[in-house]
């Protein structure tokens, strides 16, 4: 579960985030929708502190992440996350870059990393690709090496931030579809995205961000389908 209490981020003067609450339990699915500079993506990095929240608490199975004290490479570990850029290593093949991470910092051992490796690219459907390289992979096939690259490291719950905003129109189903499936077997997940059809049907809430607040924050039926404010009825009229 992610639990996130009056979060607020500056970046100089500029409050980006003014006072987020918003829970995921475990086992849902929360999209998060809005305009762009809304703060969403400051939102997620909050969660895995990839940016240091300026106040207020953010939860992570029961463990509070903005303790002080707490052990910053433990908390990352227990968290996979995926971007909208797919960030894999260019000179490894799908194999190597699923299995870098945790080799180097599971420190699993080769025989290990591989037999997970192998496993997760099979279960996001690229597993006849082991032996390419990035650059001989389509869009949605390294976006679902990093999706298999992410889960090898068993995590606890799973970010994504616009997964499929950087395909090609004909490959968004095949990564949605892989999420669709991740979701169905109960993962925790938090997920920033524009595709409506998708939030509408997999998240179990949607919220509305604008200007760094949650303006509306429920059922993706409701939130999509009869939203109550109106930024949010301006909002989807624009984008569906
Ligand atoms: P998009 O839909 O375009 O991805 P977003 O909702 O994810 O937008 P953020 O990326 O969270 O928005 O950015 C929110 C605001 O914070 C923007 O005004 C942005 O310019 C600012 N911002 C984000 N990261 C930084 C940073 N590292 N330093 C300074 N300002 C930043
Ligand atoms: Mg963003």
């Amino acid at each position: 579960a992610i639990e996130v209490r009056d979060l607020h981020k500056y970046f100089g003067q500029n409050e980006v985030l003014k006072g987020i609450d918003m829970t995921v339990d475990t086992g849902q699915v929360v999209c998060v929708i809005g305009p762009s500079g809304s703060g969403k993506s400051t939102l997620l990095r909050c969660v895995n502190l990839l940016e240091t929240p300026t106040r207020g608490k953010v939860f992570v199975e029961g463990v509070e992440v903005t303790d002080p004290d707490v052990d910053i490479d433990a908390v990352r570990r227990r968290i996979g996350m995926v971007f909208q850029q797919f960030n894999l290593f260019p000179h490894m093949t799908a194999l190597e870059n699923v299995m870098i991470a945790q080799r180097r910092v599971l420190k699993r051992g080769r025989k290990e990393a591989e037999v997970i490796a192998r496993e997760n690219l099979d279960k996001v459907g690229v597993g006849a690709k082991c032996d390419a390289l990035p650059t001989q992979l389509s869009g949605g096939q390294q976006q679902r090496v990093a999706i298999a690259r992410a889960l090898a490291m068993s995590p606890d719950l799973m970010l994504f931030d616009e997964p499929t905003s950087a395909l090609d129109p004909e490959l968004v189903g095949d990564v949605l579809t892989v999420m669709r499936k991740l979701a169905e077997e109960g993962m925790t997940m938090l997920v920033v995205t524009h595709e409506m059809g998708f939030a509408r049907q997999v998240a179990d809430r949607v919220v509305f961000m604008d200007g760094g607040v949650v303006v509306e924050d429920g059922p993706s039926s409701q939130v999509i389908g009869d939203p109550q404010q109106e930024r949010t009825r301006t909002f989807l009229h624009r984008v569906l």
